[in-house]
């Protein structure tokens, strides 16, 4: 391994984990890609190598969808659980992930670059925890009983209900954001449904999936119905949504690509659901309790690196306390301790890749170029890994790049407004995305007028980033389509039948 660096505290397991031949889970089974080759996962701390897996491409995609067709035919091992048994898989596999989560959440901080200690006490107990969530409603996918009247066939009886069967096989293609966490909104409620799935992680992240696929088949479930395929999006992600054989395809990732599966899916009308980019506002009255909103609207975009499809990126600050505001927030961002994840007393660690780190310093600077200035950061942190400064951009203007587009990185972008308007109203929802948004005020009447009028899929008030299995999340505009998490998700994974009897 030629990136030991910085790898003192890892636990034997995990070393064992990077260090060992990584496969792919095809059938229950671990296999190397059908062409042998594989590629390099690296720490975003350092930039060195830390493991390989392979590349899968259309074949191992193809062996990958049948097995998970096997698994959903009438009959198999997997079609013949109760719902209570099917439950109690996916219950166990929350149940594993908390007994391994001192050993997920160091993979996941070494793979993805988030401090260990938020890897700890966020991604994988969220992760345990929706699992444990989704379990119980397998045994509650009812359907319902329906009296249909039927005007045209008078004196005629009828008895009719409802079922509610899974879709059959299932892609689901996830970012590196939250690697485990994303692997979990997707695989909890498609397992509790019954469905069967091709699962592909991100490129830059695919060593907790690998390891949520042995854990699955620790808790018990049957060969074929997780298959994981690591590789990239064109030659493994590509292939997957093409595939006759797949009834659904599952997306989180960027609005750009969602749009490309858009597309791909035109040619057989698979159903999708997709979770995509946000831009999303947070307004910050001057009635607001500013001890909890200055931290908490810094938190909001500083959280993971600002790599959060729900990032509160845009500041709308009202003119009284503008000042106090955005001084409280750049003073918050210059005393937040950057580092490497694995170090436990790091807030906030690394981008997750080259890519990623050249992306959002290019937001920076083309911010700067257009007349903004940064109030905190403004630059790349340090000359090794991919870090850069918690920043806060000021004096910026409605137009500009770096107010419109998902930037994905630690940048906020704060301005000013006087009154709660209509004019407020159209700047917070000035964007092509609708993700989440913010609301910081003690005026409970101004609260549900303006909860009310943000175009998002979620409002958060007073409080930011707060996400949990019961709660349902998704987008608004080009945010996506449908929602993960709380009972509706179950919809993404489910066909409803109408079974109609004369009498
Ligand atoms: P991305 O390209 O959208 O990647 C998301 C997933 O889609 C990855 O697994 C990716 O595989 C796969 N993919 C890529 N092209 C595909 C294709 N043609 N068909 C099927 N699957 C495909 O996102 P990214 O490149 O990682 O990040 C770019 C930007 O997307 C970020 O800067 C950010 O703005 C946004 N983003 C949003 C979210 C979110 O949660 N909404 C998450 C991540 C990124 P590979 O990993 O192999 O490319
Ligand atoms: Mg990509």
């Amino acid at each position: 391994m030629d990136g030991a660096k910085g790898l003192e505290t890892l636990s034997k397991e995990v070393l064992q984990f990077i260090n060992g031949k990584r496969k792919l889970l095809i059938d229950g089974k671990w296999v190397e890609s059908q062409s042998g080759e594989t590629f390099e996962v690296y720490n975003p701390a350092t930039g060195q190598v830390i493991a390989h897996v392979p590349a899968g491409n259309k074949e191992d995609v193809d062996m990958a969808v049948k097995a998970a067709r096997k698994a959903f035919t009438e009959g198999s091992p997997w079609r013949k659980l109760t719902p209570s048994e099917r439950g109690r898989i996916v219950s166990r596999i929350g149940d594993l992930i908390l007994k391994y989560a001192d050993e997920l959440a160091q993979l996941e901080s070494l793979d993805n670059g988030k401090p260990v200690s938020v890897a700890r006490a966020a991604d994988i107990p969220l992760a345990a925890d929706l699992f444990h969530y989704m379990s119980g409603f397998a045994t509650k996918l009812d359907g319902s009983t329906i009296q249909p009247s039927v005007p045209y066939t008078p004196g005629a009886e009828y008895h009719a209900y409802t079922r509610r069967e899974p879709i059959g096989v299932v892609g689901q293609i996830i970012p590196w954001n939250f690697p485990l966490l994303m692997a979990a909104w997707k695989l909890g409620p498609a397992l509790t449904s019954g469905c069967t799935v091709v699962l592909k992680p991100a490129e830059e992240t695919p060593l907790t999936a690998l390891r949520l696929g042995e854990i699955c088949q620790e808790a018990g479930l049957p060969d074929g119905v997780l298959n994981i395929i690591t590789g990239f999006g064109e030659t493994t992600g590509a292939p997957l949504v093409a595939h006759p054989l797949v009834d659904k395809i599952a997306f989180t990732g960027s609005t750009e690509v969602g749009k490309l599966i858009v597309k791909a899916a035109a040619h057989d009308l698979k159903k999708l659901s997709l979770e995509l980019g946000g831009k999303s506002p947070v307004i910050i009255l001057d009635d607001a309790n500013l001890d909890i909103a200055i931290p908490g609207a810094a938190n909001g975009i500083f959280f993971n690196q600002g790599q959060c499809c729900a990032a509160g990126s845009r500041l709308y600050i009202q003119e009284k306390v503008y000042d106090q505001v955005v001084e409280g927030i750049a003073k918050y961002a210059k005393n937040l301790k950057v580092g490497p994840g694995l170090d436990p007393t790091t807030q906030l660690g690394p981008l997750v890749s080259q890519i990623q780190l050249e992306r959002v310093t290019g937001f920076i600077e083309s911010g700067k170029s257009q007349g903004a200035s940064a109030a905190s950061g403004g630059s790349r942190w340090g000359n090794e890994g991919y870090f850069v400064e918690p920043t806060l951009m000021v004096n910026t203007e409605d137009h500009m790049k770096v107010v419109q587009e998902e930037i994905f990185g630690p940048v906020v972008v704060a301005t000013k407004f006087k009154d709660l308007d209509d004019d407020l109203i159209r700047r917070a929802n000035d964007s092509v995305f609708g993700l989440a948004s913010g609301i910081w005020s003690q005026d409970i009447s101004k609260v549900h007028r303006l909860a009310a009028r943000l175009q998002a899929g979620t409002v958060w008030v007073n409080c930011y980033n707060i996400f949990d299995a019961s709660l349902p999340f998704g987008g608004f505009k080009q945010s996506g389509w449908g929602r993960e998490m709380g009972s509706l998700v179950l919809n993404n994974y489910l066909e409803s039948k109408t079974v109609c009897i004369s009498l």
